[in-house]
């Protein structure tokens, strides 16, 4: 059974399709890049995924969680609260610009959630966050807040923060995009490292080499489809369609 799942996932804003019917399954231990030019959905697919949007039609599952479903004229009914929480916690997300809380300690951010959300034990949240904290190379900055850490450092606390919910999939919203190439080297490492964990993964990325060596599947959206997708040699080495291939040599 797929960790998430959407099938023929539709939305618009204000009469404009952004996602004409999207398709896609995510196994236990995959890691997916999804990759495509500006505008063509990426984000509001992630943003649909994790119930920031909804959808307006498809279907939208976590494991044997059926969060949405569409009724017989396609449009996506949604399951009751209860069902969302649970879901809720079944992901992690990773934006581009950390959305950290400003005036908490790197600790309290990644402990946050977990204990008051997930109503976990605090001495058990507080061990799993150092732990993550050593993770992501941030020793030594526990007490520290956003503002006293580079970019790259805010960036692996917001997925240390993501990670300390135990999730089942992680999406990541260009997570390097805001970053200096120095910066974003630290960041791609600790992906990196969760993948040969296998942990299971969807990153929206404008990183090709990246992509290449860590995905097992890449994806290529545009204009609301996926145009394209495969293994990440056959996708980025030798596209089938003239959309990738064009897309692709756009990126130098
Ligand atoms: P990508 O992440 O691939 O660059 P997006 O999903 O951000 O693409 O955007 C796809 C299209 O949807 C764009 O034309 C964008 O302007 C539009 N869009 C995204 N979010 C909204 C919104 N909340 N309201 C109106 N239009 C939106
Ligand atoms: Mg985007």
């Amino acid at each position: 059974m797929p960790v998430v799942s959407v099938r023929d996932a539709r939305k618009a804003f204000g009469g404009a399709d952004v996602l004409r019917g999207i398709t896609l399954e995510v196994e236990r231990g995959e890691v997916v890049a999804v990759i495509g030019p500006s505008g063509g959905g990426k984000s509001t697919l992630l943003r649909c995924m994790t119930l920031l949007e909804t959808l307006d039609a498809g279907d939208l599952s976590y494991g044997d969680l059926a969060v949405a479903r569409q009724d017989g004229s396609g449009k996506a009914i949604y399951a009751r609260s209860d069902v969302l929480k649970q879901t809720r916690s079944r992901f992690g997300l990773v934006f581009q610009n950390y959305n950290l809380f400003p005036h908490y300690t790197v600790m309290r951010n990644i402990t946050d959630a977990p204990v008051r959300v997930q109503k976990r034990p605090a001495a058990e949240v507080e061990q799993r966050a150092r732990e993550l904290v050593a993770k992501m190379g941030l020793k030594g900055c526990e007490d520290k807040v956003p503002c006293q850490l580079s970019g790259g450092q805010q960036q692996r606390v917001s997925i240390a923060r993501a990670l300390a919910m135990d999730p089942e999939v992680l999406f990541f919203d260009e997570p390097t995009s805001a970053l200096d190439p120095e910066l974003t080297t630290g960041v791609l490492r600790v992906i990196r490292e969760l993948a040969a964990e296998h942990m299971t993964m969807v990153v929206v990325t404008h990183e090709m080499d990246f992509a290449r060596d860590v995905a097992d599947r890449v994806v290529f959206m545009d204009g609301g489809v996926i145009v394209e997708e495969g293994p990440a040699a056959q996708v980025l080495g030798d596209p089938r369609e003239e959309r990738t291939r064009a897309f692709l040599a756009r990126q130098g």
